[in-house]
């Protein structure tokens, strides 16, 4: 049984090292994905899935529903641990209820939590600029700029609030300030996910 918990939180939140972090500690039970870097792994190796999603990533959009949740089902079934973070997922009200739905039939996998890192719009555009200006030549990421980060900041937010009362009405919503030092949020984190694992 795959023990699944889904971190969401807006582009520069930090849901990514936070989740890898926790994950390189207990790597002999916890395994770590984020969607962006898996869907970024798929461009890197100039597939034609990997062109397709480009185009999408490279001016902020969401990748279609049905690359996005292969995306996840795979990873999660071939995770080589039962107990998995997936960061970046859900994105949209789709991606949520056809999760949900994919649950449903799935005695497999269960969703233990869904947990937000949440930054104000302020900390997050901060972070994100400061990540672009302090890439290194070839490591740019191409949605690190002004225009794209407002749109990602848009389509992270405009569904954000059904997203917190549909996981919260199952008693799976667990807020994280992720405001604070990197060590003090990986901590809270960490705790909160030792204690359902
Ligand atoms: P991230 O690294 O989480 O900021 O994601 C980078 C980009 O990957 C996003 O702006 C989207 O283009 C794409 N992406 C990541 N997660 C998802 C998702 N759940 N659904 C659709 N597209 C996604």
């Amino acid at each position: 049984m795959k023990k699944l918990f889904l971190i969401i939180g807006a582009p520069g939140s930090g849901k990514t090292t936070d989740a890898s972090i926790i994950a390189k500690k207990h790597a002999q039970n916890i395994v770590h994905y984020s969607t962006g870097d898996m869907l970024r792994e798929e461009v890197a190796s100039g597939s034609e899935l990997g062109q397709t999603i480009d185009g999408f990533i490279s001016r902020g959009a969401l990748v279609p529903l049905n690359i996005i949740i292969d995306t996840i089902i795979s990873a999660i079934k071939g995770a080589p641990v039962d107990n998995v973070l997936i960061d970046g997922y859900p994105r949209s009200i789709e991606q949520m209820t056809a999760l949900d739905g994919i649950l449903e039939n799935e005695t497999d996998i269960e969703l233990v939590f869904v947990i937000e890192v949440r930054v104000s719009e302020q900390v997050a555009k901060e972070r994100i600029l400061g990540r672009a200006a302090d890439a290194k030549p070839g490591e740019e990421r191409s949605d690190d700029s002004v225009e794209v980060f407002f749109n990602r900041m848009k389509i992270y937010t405009d569904p954000l609030a059904e997203i917190q009362s549909f996981y919260t009405a199952k008693n799976l919503l667990e807020v994280i300030n992720g405001e604070r030092t990197l060590e003090v949020i990986v901590e809270d984190m960490d705790t909160f996910i030792q204690s359902k694992i």
